[in-house]
């Protein structure tokens, strides 16, 4: 018998991580993430699983995002019992995502039944609840970078440092075939910057049969920086906005991004570059993180404060508490508030925003990617009135972004990683990126010698059986969930993108009867008659005296 792997996630979209291997002796999962973005993928995390979950012996979890981790309580709500291995910080944040990945679970479970009970529906089932959550944070095992572990028979394997998150690794894994040869594949997770705060940079042995390299970013290149300069920018930021006499807003992952801003944040004030009254870190998600990443202080690189000054300054106020976030509301200027989400499309952040973008002097300073149709990104585009909490809210704010805080290497960066795991016996396959990007990256490799066949873009549930020493042969699948075509399809985000370019052109129209003929124009074009109220133009009377008759909107 031989060595099958199933591209489960992850294989022509970025999130759903998931691999599964089937050997002589069993099989095991690599990751088991949640599917996130359009439409179309989302629903992907309801279908039934491609796979029995009761008969998986173990799971390697390479690091705790969501994209990776989020279908653990899925897993454990379809039987699964086994170990989930991790490296201990990873199972540390864990702790505290799983739960609040299932709460959000089950409110999304309340609203849809709410919707439901009006119409009499059968009530809908959260994907999994806050039980599923907690039985798979029983099954967690933990073992440090660098050491063999073997969770079954037949299969060994070993975590190296990627330099991504917090406890994030690549995995290193041998299985033995029916002749008990081992295949030597290399699952890269997600791997990190170059330059990057708290981490070494990304670490792996060389030569392997297989190698499974994510592809985020692997058609794009960021601006290069050192720590020094991306700190020298966030300087400048803040300094520009506390001048101005307002509050600085900065939507912030709880994952991560938050900490590195904590960190080049106390370091600034400690060398006394910026003097805001306070920082708030104001989310319950992210506190807990903070505290997971203090509780880890020790073995971090790349820092200049020692681990008692981490997170720690005077002026931080890291808060849960309601009544503390509310207080906040109080303050008009001099104070940096960072909370999440990180595209401010939910969480404390949106109450922030409405207190601030009003305000002239305030600032909001947005330091990751906005994908389309969040509120993050329809402020960034420039709109002068958003909707929060079904409330209009004009932006008066300066609106500013920074590109160079990431937490994933770029083109040249993945092209580098690679080239320091090589010889690939077999094939490099390339996953979690979408498909622009793999096939850039893909071209690269090509670009360098390396041979067509022996660089593959796995589709979903693609089966492909490997060999000790390469050469793998392509298997049909099982189960086919949706093929990519499907994916790229899907016309909500081509909407969401239609209704912000639609709102931003009806802002920027001169005056209201401009508005209104541009819609009555529309409605002409679907055929839909003009329920909306034309009204005859004002007829302006000229200077002369002769009366202008002014065009009917639209004609
Ligand atoms: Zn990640
Ligand atoms: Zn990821």
């Amino acid at each position: 018998m031989t060595v099958t792997i199933h591209f489960h996630g992850a294989s022509g979209t970025v999130t759903g991580s998931c691999y599964r291997v089937v050997h002589p002796a069993g099989q095991f999962l690599v990751d088991c993430g949640l599917f996130q973005g359009n439409r179309t993928v989302r629903d992907l995390n309801l279908k039934p699983l491609p796979f029995d979950a009761a008969r998986i012996d173990f799971l390697l979890l390479t690091h705790a995002h969501i994209d990776h981790a989020g279908l653990l309580p899925k897993l454990t709500r379809n039987g699964y019992r086994k170990p989930i291995w991790s490296t201990p910080p990873t199972a540390g944040l864990l702790e505290y995502l799983l739960p609040d990945a299932a709460g959000i679970q089950e409110s999304e479970a309340e609203r849809e039944n709410r919707k439901r009970g009006r119409k009499d529906d059968a009530p809908a089932e959260p994907l999994y609840t806050m039980e599923d959550a907690s039985k798979a944070l029983d099954l967690r095992q933990t073992t440090d970078y660098e050491v063999w572990i073997e969770p079954a028979p037949g299969v060994r394997a070993r975590y190296w440092n990627a330099g991504h998150i917090l406890g994030s690794a690549s995995i290193e894994v041998e299985v033995l075939d029916g002749d008990n040869k081992p295949v030597r594949i290399l699952f890269s997770g997600d791997i990190g910057p170059d330059e990057k705060v708290f981490y070494n940079n990304p670490d792996a042995p060389a030569g392997f049969d297989y190698i499974l390299c994510e592809s985020t970013y692997g058609g794009r290149e960021r601006d290069d920086y050192t720590l020094d300069e991306r700190r020298d920018a966030l300087k400048l930021e803040i300094n520009e906005a506390l001048r101005r006499g307002g509050n600085l807003v900065i939507p912030a992952f709880a994952v991560e991004r938050s900490q590195e801003l904590l960190h080049d944040i106390g370091l600034l004030i400690k060398e006394g570059a910026i003097s805001p009254s306070a920082v708030f870190l104001d989310s319950p998600l992210a506190s807990k993180v903070t505290a997971v990443y203090k509780k880890y202080a020790a073995m971090f690189d790349d820092t200049e404060l020692s681990a008692d000054e981490l997170f720690s300054d005077p002026r931080f106020r890291i808060i849960e508490a309601v009544e503390e976030s509310k207080a906040i509301n109080q303050i008009r200027g001099g104070a940096i508030i960072m909370s999440a989400s990180g595209m401010a499309d939910a969480g404390r952040i949106k109450h922030h925003l409405r207190n601030n973008l009003p305000r002239a002097n305030a600032t909001v300073l947005f330091v990751g990617y906005q994908s389309p149709g969040t509120l993050g990104q329809i402020i960034l585009s420039g709109a002068k009135t958003v909707r929060i909490h079904s409330e209009e809210v004009p932006v008066r704010a300066r609106i500013r972004s920074m590109g160079n805080y990431s937490a994933h290497a770029d083109h040249t960066e993945l092209m580098h990683w690679i080239s320091k795991r090589l010889p690939a016996h077999g094939a490099i396959f390339l996953t979690h990126g979408e498909d622009e990007e793999r096939t850039a990256l893909r071209q690269a490799l090509l670009n360098t010698g390396i041979a067509g066949d022996q660089v593959i873009l796995p589709l979903l549930d693609d089966a492909v059986e490997l060999r000790a020493g390469g050469v793998q042969a392509v298997v049909p699948p099982a189960t086919r969930r949706l093929d990519l075509n499907q994916i790229n399809a899907d016309w909500h985000n081509a909407y969401s993108s239609f209704i912000i370019d639609l709102s931003n052109r009806l802002q920027s129209a001169a005056n209201d009867e401009d508005r209104l003929a541009l819609m009555a124009g529309l409605k002409q074009k679907l055929g839909v008659p003009p329920v909306i109220p034309v009204p005859t133009p004002i007829t302006p009377v000229a200077a002369s005296g002769t009366v202008i008759h002014g065009e009917p909107g639209g004609e």
